[in-house]
C-alpha cells in the first residue's frame, strides 16, 4: 500500500534524517585504516543510545535472511555491496566501505547510505562512487510531483549506462515511513513516463549500487552480505527523501 505524509508528518520526519546523517557523517570520519567494522557497529549503536533513537536493522528478519540481522549497521567492504554484516575486519589501505545506516526517532524512519574510501584511493573505486553519487542525485532530481516512478528509475539507470556500468533490479529504493520498507518498490532502472504517479506526500528511500565489472551478486556464507559475482568492488549511495509540492526534500542530507 502507498502510503502519502501530510506535510506536518514529513516535518515529524526531519529529526530521524537529521540524526541518521549525523551517524553516518561520523562514521565517515572514522573509517579509517585499521579500524574494526565491529568497532564501526558500535559508534553507530552508541549514537543510538545516546539519543534514545531505536534500529531498524537489529532484529531485522526478512525471508532472506538466515537469522536476526543482529547489528545496527550494514559494513559493505570491496566486492561486498550491500547487505554487509559487521565482523571481526579492520579495514586495509585501499578498501572501499559502503555504510547504510537506518534508525527511527519519535517513531519515524530514516535510511541513507554512503561509500568511503580508506586510504589510498583507487582510481576506479572513485569514479565508481562518483557515478553512483551522480545517479543518486538525478535520481532525486525526478522525485516530483507530476513525474511518475519509471522517471526516477530511469535517470538512475542512465546514469550508469552512460558510464558503462550494468544496472541490477534484484534490489532497489522503496518507502519509509513508520517502518523500514513500504511500497512502492524504486527499481534503479526503468522506462521514463511509467509507473506510479508521484504525488506530494510520498516518501522513499532511493538508492542506487553498481558495480565495477557486472551486474551479478551472490550471498555470501555469512547469509547476508551481497557480494559481486566477479569479485569487482561495489558503491552504494542512498537518501530518504520525501516529495513535495516544492520539490524533492532530502531529509538525510549531511551537513
Ligand atoms: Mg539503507
Amino acid at each position: 500500500m502507498i502510503e502519502l505524509k501530510t506535510p506536518a508528518e514529513i516535518e515529524q520526519m526531519r529529526p530521524a534524517g537529521v540524526f541518521v546523517g549525523e551517524v553516518l557523517s561520523e562514521l565517515a570520519k572514522q573509517a579509517a585504516v585499521g579500524v574494526n567494522l565491529l568497532k564501526l557497529d558500535k559508534i553507530a549503536h552508541d549514537m543510538i543510545r545516546a539519543r534514545g533513537a531505536e534500529s531498524c536493522y537489529i532484529d531485522y528478519h526478512p525471508s532472506f535472511g538466515a537469522s536476526p540481522f543482529g547489528k545496527v549497521l550494514c559494513t559493505s567492504v570491496n566486492d561486498a555491496v550491500l547487505h554487509g554484516l559487521p565482523h571481526d575486519y579492520a579495514l586495509r589501505d585501499g578498501d572501499v566501505v559502503s555504510l547504510d545506516f537506518a534508525a527511527s526517532v519519535d517513531g519515524w524512519v530514516a535510511d541513507s547510505a554512503i561509500t568511503v574510501q580508506v586510504g589510498t584511493a583507487r582510481a576506479e573505486d572513485t569514479r565508481l562512487i562518483q557515478v553512483t553519487t551522480d545517479a543518486l542525485a538525478a535520481g532525486i532530481a525526478a522525485a516530483r510531483p507530476g513525474n511518475r516512478l519509471g522517471d526516477i528509475s530511469a535517470a538512475i539507470g542512465a546514469v550508469a549506462t552512460a558510464a558503462g556500468y550494468g544496472v541490477n533490479t534484484d534490489f532497489g529504493g522503496h518507502g519509509v515511513g513508520r517502518t523500514m520498507h513500504g511500497d512502492p518498490h524504486v527499481p534503479n532502472q526503468g522506462r521514463a513516463g511509467r509507473g506510479l504517479p508521484l504525488r506530494a506526500g510520498l516518501v522513499i528511500a532511493i538508492e542506487p549500487w553498481f558495480l565495477e565489472t557486472t551486474d551479478k551478486i551472490y550471498t555470501d556464507k555469512d547469509g547476508w552480505t551481497l557480494r559481486s559475482a566477479d569479485g569487482s568492488n561495489g558503491a552504494h549511495m542512498e537518501h530518504t527523501v520525501a516529495i513535495t509540492d516544492d520539490g524533492p526534500l532530502v531529509l538525510t542530507a549531511r551537513r
